[in-house]
């Protein structure tokens, strides 16, 4: 019996279709079986493709070279009081958080103050308002200072960094060393008898005292400012208190304060006046 492919076949070879060809099957080959693309080296640098982790990556942030955008440390140390110390630096961009400020927080009090408060940098509120403790950390700050027997403008407070860190995030140890000269300027100006950090992060950047807050709050430190050593008392930050609003930390807060405040009210030695 004929094949009836074969059939079909001459058939169509009658009628003068010719030239028919199978068409191809795909061959789909495994992954692991597929034989390696060889890509040639490049042959020159700029041949080569980016990596794209370097293109993932946020620019580095340049600060710009002029006197009013980086002020110079000349300029700072020349600064005789505080007036003309902001002057010299409101202008500041230093660091990446600089070109993001709604308002530079200077810091502001008794130009005189015994007592210096050191805080982290502004939040939301004092990027808004240019100073520094405001919103509800600040209410309590300054309830915090009259437990004490003080008020607000009796003492003075600034912070580690004077433009705010987006997302209310602590300033990175880059950003604390660009600012610090001019916490540094402003401490020589005020020149307190002693200082309250607020929270770990001014401890860490100013007194350089890594451990945790918890751990070393209410226990003398020591810096050294402009040649002169400033006892330091560490304790938590109003927003900490305001999160763990329990009478323990309450009480731990007001008693470190008192200490410093019992320090601040010692007779001046007249070696130590400025
Ligand atoms: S945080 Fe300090 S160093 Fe950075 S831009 Fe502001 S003033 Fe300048």
């Amino acid at each position: 019996m004929e094949n009836p492919l074969e059939a079909w076949r001459d058939t169509l070879l009658e009628l003068g279709v010719m030239g028919l060809v199978r068409e191809p099957s795909p061959v789909v080959q495994e992954p692991s079986l597929r034989a390696p693309s060889v890509v040639p080296p490049p042959r020159h640098a700029e041949d080569r493709p980016a990596p794209r982790l370097a293109a993932s990556l946020p620019p580095a942030y340049v600060p710009p070279s002029d006197a009013i955008g980086c002020p110079r440390p000349a300029s700072v140390a020349a600064a005789t009081d505080l007036a003309g110390l902001q002057q010299a630096i409101q202008g500041c961009l230093a660091c990446p958080l600089g070109p993001g400020r709604m308002k530079f927080v200077f810091g502001e009090g008794d130009p005189g103050a015994r007592l210096m408060f050191v805080g982290e940098g502004p939040g939301r509120d004092e990027d808004l308002q240019g100073r520094p403790f405001v919103g509800k950390a600040g209410e309590l700050l300054d309830k915090m200072v009259g437990a004490i027997g003080l008020k607000r403008e009796e003492t003075y407070i600034a912070n580690i960094v004077k433009c705010r860190p987006p997302d209310n995030r602590a300033p990175t140890p880059e950003e604390a060393r660009a600012c610090l000269g001019y916490l540094h300027r402003q401490i020589e100006l005020v020149c307190p008898a002693v200082i309250v950090t607020l929270g770990a992060t001014p401890l860490r950047e100013l007194v350089g005292v890594g451990e945790g807050i918890t751990r070393v709050r209410g226990q003398w430190k020591r810096v050294k400012v402009g040649g002169r050593e400033i006892p330091v008392m560490p304790t938590f930050h109003p927003a900490y208190v305001l999160r763990q609003y329990t009478q323990d930390i309450r009480r731990a807060v007001w008693e470190d304060l008192k200490a410093a405040k019992e320090w601040a009210d010692r007779p001046v030695p007249p070696e130590t006046r400025p």
